[in-house]
């Protein structure tokens, strides 16, 4: 499968290679890619570009690998299919941009005077940095995790699944998840006892209550 997958993207190299050469293009291609005209604020444009002889530009090419990429109507899924396929970590740039992105639209309304650039660095920076383990956030995270896995026993290797990490990372990418290990050694055993003291006193209450 990885052979196929490089023969595959050597194809798509040479067939670029074999456009620029029709084309007479630079060697440098990127300096050929513009950016697109009408961005609806999408941050997928910043990895994908037109060929200045694409005026219409329907036809989206790839910064990393020139790979033109078809987008019916406009539409960006298959952008976003391409970067996460063959560059995972644009792609992870990519996600990260766009969740302290919206972050920054949801907590802070932009200011309408222009301030100085660097004066928003240090919130930037603060948001990349991860929470501490054991702090506050980080715990009501993990618990809700925890709660997850013991109300909807769901297995616990989902906490290892792809697709689960990309929603946490999505949802707060400060947090990082604790492994398989942590939820099954810590975490559940420790729901668990507290689920069964909280069970016995309200068992002996009602039996309390019952008796008088
Ligand atoms: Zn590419």
């Amino acid at each position: 499968m990885r052979v196929r997958v490089r023969v595959l993207r050597e194809t798509d190299h040479s067939k670029v290679a074999h456009d620029m050469e029709e084309h007479a293009a630079p060697v440098n291609t990127e300096n050929v890619l513009v950016s697109k005209k009408k961005n609806n604020g999408s941050l997928i444009w910043r990895w994908f570009g037109f060929k200045t002889s694409d005026e219409q530009q329907k036809q989206p090419i790839c910064r990393e690998c020139y790979k033109s990429v078809v987008s019916k109507c406009g539409s960006t899924s298959n952008l976003f299919h391409h970067l996460q396929l063959y560059h995972k970590v644009k792609y992870d740039e990519y996600l990260h941009l766009r969740a302290t992105t919206s972050a920054t639209k949801t907590t802070q309304p932009q200011p309408k005077t222009s301030a100085p650039k660097q004066s928003s660095l240090e919130p930037s920076f603060t948001r990349s940095v991860p929470y501490e383990k054991k702090s506050r956030k980080w715990c009501d995270i993990t618990n809700a995790v925890t709660y997850h896995i013991a109300k909807d026993m769901v297995p616990i290797a989902t906490v290892e699944k792809e697709g689960f990490k990309l929603l946490l990372k999505i949802i707060d990418p400060r947090y990082k998840l604790p492994n398989r290990k942590y939820f099954a050694s810590e975490a559940l055993p420790q729901m668990y006892s507290e689920a069964i003291s909280l069970f016995l006193l309200c068992y002996c209450l009602s039996l309390f209550l019952f008796l008088l």
